[in-house]
């Protein structure tokens, strides 16, 4: 590798978000490096970023990046202090392409040889099962697909679907004590977290939530006595 641009540790790049496994990565979570609760899955059709179109788009296949820090985007692994990796030595492979002033290499394995959750789930496991079936009351492609029409029915689906999907998280909790952390890893995003940009915002009624559209301000609301 062309070390011409040595990684000077700034912690810019771990801080924009946490890598994309691919099968090269494999043995890292089979030996226990990374834990399956430290993963976020994006499920397939689902609003991701891009790094090489800089935007926000539907991603084409099922992705499983390490989680951010709190509400960031920061790698889980990135130490704030020192801008270090606590898992340097097995880091994924990914994180060893990142150079920030010479990104190729990295852009051109986005969307590549990805890991999968079936990658990292016994076959017999019944947890299978049960992502199976959030994956048909909830498919990420469909979410994202309502999520830009404009008709009444589009809205009543959506709050079909996102309760669906809570529904599935808690049964499945109640039933297996699953923690949180690793609920995003089965199951991805809670959908009611995925309308940034979308002009729906998610109100919560008597203990319930329910989507409904933006109200947006009267121009003359603002308008000058
Ligand atoms: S795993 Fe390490 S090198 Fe990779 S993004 Fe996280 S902190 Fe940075």
């Amino acid at each position: 590798m062309n070390n011409s641009n040595p990684c000077r540790q700034c912690g810019v790049c771990c801080k924009k978000g946490g890598p994309a496994l691919n099968r090269d990565d494999l043995d890292l979570v089979r030996q226990g490096y990374i834990r399956h609760d430290q993963l976020l899955t994006i499920r397939q059709g689902e609003m991701g970023y891009n790094p090489a179109s800089e935007r926000l788009e539907p991603v084409p296949v099922e992705l499983l990046k390490i989680r951010g820090q709190g509400n960031s985007w920061t790698c889980l692994f990135l130490t704030e202090e020192s801008n270090g990796c606590t898992i340097y030595a097995h880091r994924p492979s990914t994180c060893r392409l990142l150079q920030c002033r010479q990104p190729e290499p990295l852009l051109a394995t986005i969307y590549r040889n990805t890991l999968r959750r079936a990658d990292l789930i016994n076959p017999g496991d019944p947890i299978l099962a049960e992502i199976e079936r959030h994956e048909l009351a909830c498919p990420g492609q469909l979410f994202t697909g309502l999520l830009a029409e404009t008709a009444e029915d589009a809205l009543s689906r959506l709050n079909e679907m996102v309760r669906a999907d809570l529904a599935i998280r808690a049964e499945v909790a109640q039933k297996t004590g699953i923690s949180l952390e690793l609920e995003f890893f089965l199951f991805g995003r809670p959908l009611f977290k995925q309308l940034a940009g979308s002009g729906i915002e998610c109100v919560e009624e008597n203990g319930k939530i329910r989507l409904q559209r933006r109200i947006l301000p009267s121009p003359a609301s603002g308008r000058r006595e």
